[in-house]
Formats: structure tokens, sequence, C-alpha cells
């Protein structure tokens, strides 16, 4: 059994998670706004209690925005803006008194999916993540791919192919500073944008995908999407070649992309007949906390002191 931590922007989630992927307790508590330290404390409050309901200590994983600097050891890239430049693993260790591990949440995606999931049993995984913003993670064996820049995965912040640029009317200018970045046109708002230069119509993605059953032009900007996203993973899947890519966030929900964008990616890949599956997620919002849990391999980092 292991204890996994999802840190949101709205709530924090955490569970016991037993070996075969059953989750047998679970604590949900609102994230408290922006104040660092209360975010820490509710997060070790959170472990705690965890703890408490299990006979013997079980090892901890959390799953956050952005990622920990090797470097410097504390956070980046998270849109949670009180998380940077903390170093928020140090932090957690100190209060708790023993080691946890700390990873991104589209990297815990990636793990929960390929260990109890979508890419149960394949060899490798990419998940991506879909939703207010664009992120991934990469799994190869039942083992996060990780790298001395811990950004593994993140493919929302290359540019967009050329071929995705001719789809789209103006630059887009993106959070990280650089412009026509992957995540511009396939996060929710990325899809709002595209569906407002064409119809000048402002809507959510979800209200997209919802009126394209009966309006022509939601459905062109779900089908314009489709070749966004297909054009985008092509280039995941001549770099990596996983047998499974398995969506999550809120756009993963949209049934048109598994039945559209498998067969358009074809058209981008450097093989004659393309192999990879393209899969809804399993566990949908749940896989962070679940992907935290799968951060210690069964049995390890638990029941022993751990000084660091
Ligand atoms: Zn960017």
């Amino acid at each position: 059994m292991r204890i996994g931590i999802d840190l949101g922007g709205t709530k924090i989630e955490g569970i016991i998670l037993d070996q075969s992927g059953v989750v047998l307790e679970k604590i949900r508590i609102p994230t408290p706004g922006q104040d660092y330290q209360q975010i820490l404390n509710a997060i070790t409050s959170v472990v705690t209690e965890l703890q408490s309901r299990a006979a013997s200590r079980l090892s901890v994983g959390i799953g956050t925005p952005g990622s920990l600097s090797q470097v410097s050891n504390t956070m980046k890239n998270c849109n949670s803006i009180s998380l940077n430049g903390q170093p928020l693993k140090a932090d957690i260790e100190t209060q708790l008194g023993y080691e946890i591990r700390l990873e991104n949440d589209a990297n815990c995606f990636a793990l929960s999916e390929a260990h109890h999931g979508a890419g149960s049993g394949a060899h490798s995984v990419f998940g991506a993540i879909l939703g207010t913003g664009t992120g991934g993670g990469i799994v190869i064996n039942q083992q996060l791919l990780t790298g001395p820049n811990s950004i593994a995965g993140e493919w929302g912040h290359n540019p967009v192919p050329g071929s995705v640029l001719q789809l789209i009317e103006d630059e887009r200018k993106c959070y990280c500073g650089r412009s026509n970045c992957i995540e511009t046109v396939l996060s929710g708002s990325g899809m709002s944008q595209t569906h407002k230069e064409r119809s000048k119509q402002s809507l959510t993605a979800m209200e997209i995908a919802k009126a394209a059953a009966s309006d022509a032009s939601a459905r062109e900007t779900l089908e314009i999407y489709c070749a966004h996203l297909a054009q985008c993973l092509s280039t995941v899947v001549n770099l990596l070649d996983p047998e499974v890519i398995v969506l999550g966030g809120g756009l993963s929900n949209i049934p048109l992309l598994y039945e559209m964008v498998p067969a358009q990616m074809s058209d981008y890949v450097f093989t004659d007949a393309m192999t990879t599956s393209l899969s809804p997620p399993s566990f949908g919002d749940a896989s962070g906390a679940r992907g935290a849990a799968c951060l210690w391999p069964v049995g390890e980092g638990s029941d022993h002191e751990r000084m660091f």
C-alpha cells in the first residue's frame, strides 16, 4: 500500500492505493488559496491523516503542477504561482520527518495509466494532457522517464509544426514567453481561440464540443482541432514510437478525437502502417493521486525510517 497526493489548483486529494491499483482510502480538501505555508500544511495534514488510517507507515508520492528544479531544488513552471521558487519537497520532508517523492502531475497521469489503466501492459506509454494546459509524461517499462531538466514529455511548449501554423490566423503568445507553442492550439483556450478566429464566437472548448452535434461551425472547429492534434502527436510518435498514447485532461472526453486522430496521424508518421493506439483515460481526474502513489514501487520506501 502506498499514499498518493494530488496537489491541484482547487483541491488536494489523497489516497491509499493497494498493489493491484485499488483505492482503499480517499481524502479530498480544498486547496487553501495561494498562501504557500497554508498549502504546505494542508498537504502534510492529508498525509498524516492517511498514515493514521494505515497499520504501518506507507511511502508517500506527491503530484504537483510544474516540477522540481534539480539545480535549485525549488519548484518551477507551476501555474500555482505561489509554489514557484519554493523548496516544496524539502519542506514537506522536514514536516513529515521522512523522504517523499514528488513529480509533475502530467508524469503522475502517465504513470497511473501505464500501471493500472489504458496503458497497462504496454512497453511504452505517452500520456498527453489536453486541458487548461498541454503537458505530457513518458513511461517506459513501467518506469517514468525523467531527465536532468525534469521536463521529459513537456511537448506543450514545443512550437507547433509548420502545417499547424497554416491552420491558425494570428500569432499566439504563450505564458512561457514564446509564441505558437503546441499548448496555444491544443489547450482548452487554444480550441476557443481557433473557434473565435473562424466564427467570431466566444465559446469554451466544452461548449464547442457540445454544439458540434448541431452547429456546422463548431463541428468544423473540432475537426481542425483533430488535425492539429494529429500533427502535433505525430512528432511524438516519430521521436518515441510509444505503443499507447493515453489522452487526459478535460478535452480527452471528446469522442471525435479517437475517431479522427489516429487515421490522420498516419499521414505524418514516418512508417507504412501506424500501430500506435490512442486511448481515453481509465481514471480521469483520479490519475493524479494514483500516479503519485505509483512513484514508489510496491513495498519500497515504507515501514522503515529514511533519514535525509
Ligand atoms: Zn509555451
